[in-house]
């Protein structure tokens, strides 16, 4: 399964954009996408749409939907995270009042083959080792929570998140009185050595939480620890007083630890992938070096490189980074820009 390069260059015009400059950025979706983004604002006057977020996990499937909801407004486009929805309710649950306004909504509204007193018995047990929450709860929670957002386009994502809830998501918009608004898959491509990398190298701010990367995304000033041989980022927030950033313990391993879930995130992808009837919109983050005409230099993704001058000084230098795909192409990684402009234009297709 290889997904198309998608071609984001505009032949015979030279321009360039900062893509980690806000004010360029909007510049920039009106040059790549300008045409489109009028079309789909028009069609959220008075329509909305179903996308499911397939992707690996941690390829950024988060990413695409924010770029999206900061071009048409949060007050027409909403983003349905499944592992938020779930955390979300552990929260209730501490609170009386509002476990027994849960029962009383499941009790309305779930059907399965567990008693609601078993379904919140699993809740409280969860992440303990036990199997994943039955599909029938996830889907009574994910209606509960589509209420909350009405006359939204809706991004889902963490459904579907095996291949049984594939078939699942096939009717999804119907149980949620979708009617005949369109659903779609989006299906991101990632490759795992991308994955890793950005695990390995990210860090966080250990005061606003701000996420950065040592690597790929980095601030203003950087610094040397002598001590531990090790580069660090400072926070770039004025408040935080040059904070030096952390790694999340764990981090290190990279994607070791989830190897088994991204294998199964793959197999769903796949079978996303071979459905018939669906719309889909093909995402990937990579382009082979041999196609490298297909977009703007600028579209892709520096390597950052730290250096230490000594005394304190570090210098932040860059280079093109060049990864092999998973099935060992030389390629680039695209920032996150291009990929979503690939995504909006295949949106507004499907649209009509
Ligand atoms: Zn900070």
């Amino acid at each position: 399964m290889e997904f198309p390069v998608f071609k984001t260059k505009i032949p015979g015009k030279e321009k360039k954009f900062d893509l980690n400059d806000p004010a360029e950025v909007q510049k920039y979706f009106d040059y790549k996408a300008g045409e489109e983004i009028a079309k789909i604002k028009k069609y959220l006057e008075k329509n909305t749409f179903v996308a499911y977020l397939l992707g690996k996990k941690s390829a950024g499937k988060g990413t695409y939907s924010k770029i999206f909801t900061t071009i048409f407004g949060a007050d027409k486009v909403g983003h349905i995270s499944v592992g938020d929805v779930v955390r979300a309710v552990d929260e209730e649950m501490a609170d009386p009042k509002k476990k027994k306004e849960l029962i009383e909504y499941l009790k309305k509204n779930y059907r399965g083959y567990y008693s609601v007193e078993e379904i919140i018995k699993s809740q409280e047990d969860r992440g303990t080792g036990k199997p994943l929450l039955p599909t029938e709860y996830i889907l009574a929670l994910l209606k509960r929570e589509i209420a909350k957002m009405p006359r939204k386009a809706l991004f889902l994502d963490g459904l579907p998140r095996t291949l049984d809830q594939v078939s699942y998501s096939l009717f999804f918009r119907e149980l949620i009185g979708f009617r005949d608004d369109p659903d779609m898959f989006i299906l991101l491509q990632v490759p795992e050595v991308i994955i890793d990398e950005r695990i390995k190298t990210r860090v966080i701010c250990p005061k606003c939480h701000t996420p950065r990367n040592l690597k790929l995304l980095v601030t203003k000033t950087a610094g040397y620890d002598e001590k531990e041989k090790k580069f660090y980022l400072q926070c770039d927030n004025p408040e935080c007083n040059l904070a030096r950033m952390v790694t999340k313990e764990g981090d290190e391993l990279g994607i070791e630890p989830i190897r088994e879930r991204l294998t199964n995130d793959g197999k769903l992808i796949e079978q996303a992938f071979s459905l018939y009837g669906i719309p889909k919109v093909l995402l990937r983050n990579s382009v082979p070096v041999k196609d490298k005409d297909s977009v703007d230099d600028y579209e892709l993704t520096p390597e950052f490189v730290l250096e230490n001058l000594g005394n304190g000084k570090v210098k932040i230098g860059q280079r093109p980074w060049i990864i092999k795909d998973d099935e060992g192409v030389d390629s680039f990684s695209l920032m996150p820009q291009p990929v979503a402009v690939s995504m909006i234009k295949q949106i507004a297709e499907i649209l009509g």
